[in-house]
């Protein structure tokens, strides 16, 4: 998934051995669904759907099976602002490239009929794009929903308190908390702009958060900054905000919301937020060269600009 995993277990009187055995089986479980929804290889199930577009169906696990319809689901209710199909766009822009440059209009309008999420057909466990040169990346999704399955692993292994930090995707979990709590966990926000310093904290009990940003995959061309979060209606990266972050009762729809959000924008994205139960969020945006933030109801009185490691 090309970044770092962090586990920390904080329940008291925990044994050395025994938590770094579970920790371990949370890795390994964060690997196999890595193995599974990765479109960097044509042998993992993703990769093998891809391989087939526009040829032939799939079959594949039941678990990519739900993997998929939850993605389909976040398609239909953002109005296709979510969309796994949004692969080949992604490979035209190249932004993991040395020298990413910006594509030409043409070519991401010839591929813009490619990157239609209805074209995905699902009959049982087999799984079809419909036109040649489809392909899904559930980039925007993936890791948000392996911080799942590794906080199971860890409920599993009876620890009652501990985050999984899957490159900025979190799994809190925190036993007697809710999401909106200022009992468990401080969460700090990385500012946008300034490598190394943050924009803000704000407290959480159990639950998911996950932030997108404008500095997470980029490049600079002439002055503009051209990210890794695609708008699907136009082939280019969503415009407006900097960043977003969304708090869910689970890793996966935290991870769906902010990529969604992010590309939905400041009015229509908090909107969103606002009108799903159990989600928060704060988008983060730029005015006149500063940097602003709007956030929903939930966060109001949990989040503060300053913020100090107590
Ligand atoms: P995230 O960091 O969770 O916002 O995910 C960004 C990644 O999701 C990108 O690197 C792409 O792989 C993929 N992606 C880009 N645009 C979209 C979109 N509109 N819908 C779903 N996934 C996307
Ligand atoms: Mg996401």
């Amino acid at each position: 998934m090309n970044t770092f995993v962090t586990v920390n277990i904080y329940d008291t009187g925990t044994n050395f051995e025994n938590a770094s055995t579970w920790i371990d089986s949370a890795f390994a479980e964060i690997k196999r669904i890595e193995e599974m929804a990765t479109h960097y290889s044509n042998t993992s199930e993703i990769g093998r759907i891809n391989y087939h577009a526009g040829v032939d169906s799939v079959a594949v696990s039941e678990e990519l099976v739900s993997l998929l319809e939850e993605s389909l689901k976040f398609a239909e209710e953002s109005g296709g602002a979510f969309n796994v199909a949004v692969g080949p766009i992604v490979q035209a822009w190249d932004f993991l490239a040395e020298q990413p440059r910006v594509p030409e209009r043409e070519r991401i309008d010839k591929l813009l009929p490619l990157i239609d999420y209805r074209l995905i057909s699902m009959n049982g466990n087999k799984v079809y794009l419909q036109k040649k040169g489809m392909s899904l990346d559930l980039g925007g999704i993936a890791k948000g929903y392996a911080v799942d399955r590794a906080v199971d692993v860890l409920k599993a292994g009876g620890f009652k308190r501990f985050i999984v930090d899957l490159g900025g995707n979190l799994g809190v979990f925190w036993e007697g908390t809710r999401l909106i709590d200022s009992a468990a966990a401080r969460i700090l926000v990385r500012h946008p702009r300034k490598e190394g310093e943050f924009f803000g904290s704000f407290k959480m009990g159990s639950g998911g958060v996950a932030t997108s940003g404008d500095y997470q995959q980029y490049f600079m061309a002439e002055g503009v900054r051209y990210h890794h979060i695609i708008d699907p209606t136009i082939g280019y990266p969503a415009r407006g905000v900097v960043s977003v972050t969304a708090m869910a009762p689970d890793g996966i729809t935290a991870d769906a919301f902010s990529t969604l959000v992010f590309v939905l924008g400041r009015d229509r994205g908090m909107e969103v937020i606002k009108n799903t139960p159990g989600i928060e969020g704060m988008i983060i945006y730029e005015d006149d060269g500063m940097l602003n933030v709007d956030l929903s109801p939930g966060l109001q009185e949990l989040f503060m600009r300053n913020y100090s490691h107590d």
